[in-house]
């Protein structure tokens, strides 16, 4: 057949299955509420979106390739060296400019079981081997993700707060486990959901890149700052790794208009600062109001919570997601993450959540269940 003289992937590739995002419309011409894909309910600061359409002037430029201006202003927020900070397109691109960087065949990486889909694609795709680690109570496991370390351990992925669980290890077990792991072995910590976190115990690793040679961290403007559909993330990282990375990511990979939006949504700080507080709230409050209706809640320090259904008597996660769609109300279903009894939901404005509260408290209480 031709086809099998045609070109063919490298192995690994035909291993991965494609990252299915969460659902983003329902058929019909209304409007439905979406709560599938972590996005802020808030859009993007005024500031920000003033200064994505002044970008329009300079479209026919390639950007600043190096996204100075970028690197700059999250150097001045964080107090960071901007040498040492790498922008991409997404922290996607990161995560797999990393898996580039640092493995191929034969080399390990280490996710944790609900751990973010990405990783496990970034490693598929570089011929590498995906090693999955147990969690306790749908959180990372410091000992077992060292119990998975052998000789061809390459880099270890954690997402800290993770999704889907909204889980997250504080700063001492991070600590313990960059102790522990070989000195080789690069640590890539994901904290995409860090400027939500309000825990004592928590840091997004910005200490911890600072004090090794071996420990990144990834941060994102597709949460938070609410400019998902721009693709911007940054990583910080030791000065051997970012030589690394700037070497493999393309030239321009951050758009001008990215760039110009991202410093403008990094000055706009009182307008990140009401949507971490929002979700403060609102995550406290419906994790309370949804456990009363007899769903399980895993305790979450992003914005979204991860919701458990019972399996029987037409309760369960599918025919709860099927029953929100008749209600036009869009929440993730988190399967793939093997939680096949469980739909992951972002934390929308306040008549959002209290549409899905009356829809869940309907959908688990037959008609009449009270609201709150
Ligand atoms: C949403 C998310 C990201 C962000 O990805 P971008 O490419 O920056 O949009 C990264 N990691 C995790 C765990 C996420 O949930």
């Amino acid at each position: 057949m031709a086809a099998t003289r045609g070109p063919r992937p490298r192995p690994g590739v035909l291993d991965i299955a494609p990252y299915v995002p969460g659902t983003s419309a329902l058929p019909g011409a209304q409007p439905a509420i979406k709560l599938s894909s972590n996005e802020t309910p808030f859009g993007p600061s005024p500031r920000a979106i003033e200064a994505y359409r002044a970008a329009i002037a300079s479209l026919s430029r390639y950007p600043d390739g190096s996204a100075r201006e970028l690197r700059e202003a999250i150097a001045k927020l964080y107090g960071l060296d901007p040498a040492r900070i790498v922008c991409g397109a997404g922290s996607d691109e990161l995560l797999n400019l990393l898996a580039t960087a640092y493995l191929g065949p034969g080399d390990e990486a280490i996710y944790s079981a609900h751990g973010f889909l990405v990783y496990k694609i970034a490693i598929l795709a570089r011929g590498a081997t995906p090693v999955v680690a147990a969690e306790t109570e749908l959180t990372a496991d410091v000992d077992a993700i060292l119990a998975c370390v052998s000789p061809r351990t390459r880099l270890v992925f954690i997402a800290n707060p993770n999704n889907p669980t909204g889980t997250y290890l504080p700063f001492d077990e991070i600590k313990r486990l960059r102790e522990d792991l070989p000195a080789d072995v690069l640590l890539v910590l994901d904290a995409a959901y860090a400027e939500y976190v309000r825990k004592n115990d928590y840091e997004s690793g910005i200490e911890l890149v600072a004090t090794s040679p071996n420990t990144v961290m990834t941060r994102t403007f597709s949460k938070l700052y609410g400019l998902a559909s721009l693709r911007i993330g940054w990583a910080y990282c030791p000065p051997s790794v970012a030589d690394a990375l700037n070497r493999i990511r393309g030239p321009f990979n951050v758009s001008g208009p990215a760039i110009a939006t991202g410093v403008a949504a990094l000055e706009d700080q009182p307008w990140a600062q009401r949507g971490v507080e929002h979700n403060e709230l609102w995550r406290g409050q419906m994790s309370e109001a949804l456990s009363r209706l007899g769903l399980g809640v895993t305790p979450s320090a992003a914005n979204f919570l991860l919701l458990h259904f019972p399996k029987g008597n037409g309760r369960s996660a599918p025919e709860a997601d099927k029953f929100l769609h008749g209600r036009r109300i869009i929440l993730r279903r988190v399967e793939e993450y093997g939680l096949p009894q469980a739909l992951r939901m972002t934390i929308g404005t306040e008549d959002e959540n209290n549409a899905v509260l009356d829809a869940l408290a309907s959908f688990m209480g037959g008609n009449g269940a009270p609201r709150r």
